[in-house]
């Protein structure tokens, strides 16, 4: 049995066909740490759909309007760049839903982890690159809200810079944004985060980790109440949405440094899986049960 809860849900299937954003990954990740017996069936929790009521503490009510009524404008579709569907949209809800379930799991279990989430590119009135719904800032107003934290740290691994997250929590001193992408990258305009680290084309593990740690240094500064971590796979050097040179390893290490930090100094921590288009689907799932394997392996150790 896992010392923290991996929440998942069917519906998570972002129902796109054929497109760059292997929406089956989600199922694939929940598959494989079952197959290879790393994670059992009571490992996994289901969360319920996120109430519109959280969602609109964050987002403007005529866009969920219109997502949930299949209202958008054809540019509004664009922008997303992905195809609508019902489906879809249920997707974001029960991601979301995911991502706040996690939040709440990780305050007694020190490690709270959605197999999905991590829509950083969302704002409040619209949605773009593959993202409708912010399920992380969502979250964070959530356990605001219920009083359960005060402060909150975003760590942004993503090679894609979080704008949507920037944009969001712009001049809001309860939440501190850090952001480390491939500067080179979507999305081209880049909101100011708290902490912006703007890395070059095709930096690799020991340079990417090193930031990483002095980053994170900083960040903890700040004394957050809980960490929010986005643990995208897109800076793997097989990405083809990325542009940057980082290993299996080195993401596997990258992990390490946040889950150490945050069980080291007894702040909790929720995942999220955000990006991941590696060439092959299998790296992609790869990467995502990594991150899985090293958020056991820095509780283990604190045993
Ligand atoms: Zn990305």
């Amino acid at each position: 049995m896992l010392p923290f809860k991996l929440v998942y849900h069917p519906g998570y299937d972002l129902n796109l066909g054929e497109h760059v954003f292997p929406a089956r990954k989600y199922r694939l990740v929940h598959d494989h740490l079952l197959d290879e017996g790393f994670a059992g069936p009571m490992d996994f929790v289901q969360p319920d759909a996120v109430s519109d009521e959280d969602v609109l503490r964050v987002h403007e009510s005529g866009w969920v309007q219109r997502l949930k009524t299949g209202t958008l404008t054809p540019q509004e579709i664009l922008r997303l760049e992905i195809p609508y569907s019902k489906q879809m949209v249920e997707a974001f809800w029960l991601a979301t839903g995911g991502t706040i379930l996690a939040a709440r799991q990780a305050l007694g279990d020190r490690i709270g982890f959605n197999l999905g989430g991590g829509f950083h590119h969302a704002f409040p009135g619209h949605g773009e690159g593959f993202c409708a719904i912010h399920d992380v800032a969502v979250a964070i107003r959530a356990l605001q809200q219920e009083r359960k934290i005060e402060r909150a740290l975003v760590v942004d691994c993503d090679v894609h810079h979080g704008n949507g997250t920037a944009a969001i929590f712009a001049g809001d001193r309860s939440v501190l944004t850090l952001s480390m992408h491939q500067f080179n990258n979507y999305p081209s305009e880049k909101p100011p985060s708290v902490i912006d680290i703007h890395l070059r084309d095709g930096v690799g593990d020991e340079e990417y980790l090193d930031r990483l740690r002095a980053a994170l240094k900083v960040a903890m500064s700040f004394a957050p109440s809980m960490i929010f971590y986005l643990a995208g796979a897109d800076p793997y050097q097989e990405d083809q949405l990325g542009g940057l040179s980082l290993t299996m390893r080195g993401l596997k290490q990258r992990d390490q440094i946040v889950f150490e930090t945050g069980v080291g100094l007894g702040v909790p921590v929720a995942v999220t899986l955000a990006g991941g288009y590696a060439r092959n689907t299998e790296d992609t799932v790869s990467i995502h049960c990594n991150t899985v394997k090293a958020a056991r392996e820095a509780l283990v150790q604190e045993l």
